[in-house]
């Protein structure tokens, strides 16, 4: 058992003071010091900084681990472009990140706060990187091909991929499953492998309506996409529409990235059977792509979360760097009310979408807690400055375990 001293503790919108923490691999009791002291008094005592504050440590529920190598190479401001340049570059980008370019990204990410993260992965060649990672990993196998000939080879590399991830037996791994996208994954694929998620109760994620190139292709097999496909995979149409690749999940919640072009009628449909959409403000920015309409996902009641996506469409993985640009991105919300959702955006709401017991201090959560050195008493407006400012983050548990310390 150890005990941690904080000043403060930040307790979805409250801050408690003068409490302290008793934990395991999880939290085990919040009361004052001497109390705690005096039920586990063997118990390891770390006396904290002053104006120290406990949060939770931060979900990054989607990252692309395999494409970290890029700072320049990719193209970006135009989303069809960026996708060409992606193509161009992939044997060079994928060769570029070997093992140490991986986990110097995952070990920025632990700087950074994340103490969970979602790896889309495309290739299976980030799982080392993820097994060996200090982190709590869902490890995303992800399914990509639109042309029916190549369905079984397709399928069955993803099954060895997805079985190489289940045999990883570390704690706070998890094998999970993406689906690329409505216009990369043919229907055969979807529906086998979400009948194979239901048996298993996987995890499971997809990309949905990032660009307008999509929306297009999916609504009339026209648009941006058209030569794109042609050229390619000589294909002439879309192989399904976007309500009918959504209705394929609505036996399974799932966590769908971006979402930028949805119409009212899938919105409606990710509300009705409670899917999760992933916020990757600076990605969407980069590749051109709309602004998310949080405004509309609020009316709806929609659980959405915060990203970072890969290093192909960000320059760093630091959530602090996402909310912020969030924040300014969606200039019409009430400040301190979209900073305090931000928040929730990165801990407990994003536990709550990938079914992971942590997100918040709270008694009986997994300890996965951040030491963050305030400069002084925090007031109402901490969560504002939490994201303007980037505290020091002086200590990171991970399942009750120091894994950084300054
Ligand atoms: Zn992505």
């Amino acid at each position: 058992m150890q005990i941690i001293t904080p000043h403060y503790i930040l307790m979805n919108d409250k801050v408690s003071t003068n409490l302290s923490i008793a934990f395991d691999k999880q939290i085990e009791e919040i009361a004052p010091f001497e109390e705690l002291l005096e039920k586990f008094p063997h118990a390891k005592v770390t006396t904290l900084k002053e104006h120290s504050l406990v949060m939770p440590g931060l979900i990054n529920a989607h990252v692309h681990l395999e494409f970290s190598a890029n700072k320049t190479q990719l193209s970006y401001g135009d989303f069809m472009k960026w996708l060409y340049s992606v193509i161009e570059n992939r044997e060079s980008l994928i060769g570029e990140c070997n093992e140490a370019c991986m986990a110097k990204a995952v070990e920025s990410m632990l700087a950074n706060g994340i103490t969970t993260f979602g790896a889309i992965s495309s290739y299976g060649m980030d799982l080392s990187a993820c097994e060996n990672a200090k982190q709590n990993v869902i490890y995303f196998n992800e399914l990509i091909g639109s042309q029916a000939v190549m369905a079984d080879t397709l399928y069955s590399d993803f099954l060895s991929r997805l079985d190489a991830s289940k045999s990883i037996k570390r704690e706070g791994f998890h094998a999970g499953v993406a689906i690329h996208s409505p216009y990369s994954v043919h229907p055969v694929l979807v529906k086998k492998a979400l009948q194979l998620v239901k048996n298993e109760n996987l995890p499971l994620t997809a990309h949905f309506m990032e660009s307008e190139a999509e929306r297009e292709w999916l609504d009339s097999s026209e648009g941006a996409f058209k030569e794109f496909f042609v050229d390619l995979l000589k294909q002439k149409t879309a192989v399904s529409d976007a309500k009918e690749f959504l209705n394929y999940f609505n036996e399974k919640q799932t966590l769908f990235t971006h979402v930028v072009n949805a119409n009212e009628d899938e919105l409606d449909t990710i509300a009705q059977y409670k899917h999760t959409i992933i916020h990757c403000p600076i990605s969407n920015r980069l590749l051109g792509n709309k602004t998310l309409n949080i405004k509309a996902l609020n009316e709806k009641n929609i659980n959405w979360i915060v990203a970072t996506d890969g290093l192909s469409s960000n320059y760093k993985l630091d959530l602090f760097e996402e909310m912020k640009i969030s924040l300014f991105m969606h200039s019409d919300t009430p400040l301190l009310e979209f900073a305090r959702m931000l928040l929730k955006g990165v801990t407990i709401h994003a536990a709550k979408a990938l079914g992971l017991n942590t997100g918040e201090i709270v008694k009986g959560k997994n300890a996965d807690m951040l030491v963050i050195d305030l400069e002084n008493e925090p007031n109402e407006e901490l969560a504002i400055h939490l994201i303007l400012h980037k505290y020091n983050i002086s200590k990171v548990y991970i399942n009750g375990k120091l894994e950084k310390e300054d």
